[in-house]
């Protein structure tokens, strides 16, 4: 009886032991998990909203890529004219592209 409880006591010896020695690591570990959640929030709110064009107007269901508020072609930080493009070229590419697609072809 007395071997018994004097086996008990050095496993519970072993465990406190065990719980001195792991601690710091589990410590480490939780900061180390908290530091990368810290970071990929602030990367996260770091990025630029790539659904509002630069002046606030907010770019979803456009018919073609450009901020209909102040024309600036999405994606660039200026309009279609300042990069040579005519809108008509735009919305012709578009309309081909949605053929090519449809008939499964490559352009
Ligand atoms: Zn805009």
């Amino acid at each position: 009886m007395i071997a018994r409880e004097k086996t008990e006591a050095a496993g519970f010896k072993m465990e406190a032991l065990l719980l001195v020695f792991i601690s710091p690591f589990l410590v480490l570990m939780v900061a180390s998990l908290v530091r990368r959640v810290y970071r990929l929030r602030k990367a996260l709110r770091a990025q630029p909203d790539l659904r509002r064009c630069r002046c606030g107007y907010a770019l979803t269901g456009l018919d073609i890529p450009r901020c209909p508020e102040c024309g600036r072609a999405i994606g660039f930080d200026c309009t279609f004219e300042d990069l040579g493009i005519a809108e008509k070229d735009v919305r012709d590419y578009i309309e081909r592209k949605k053929q090519a697609d449809a008939s499964g072809k490559p352009e």
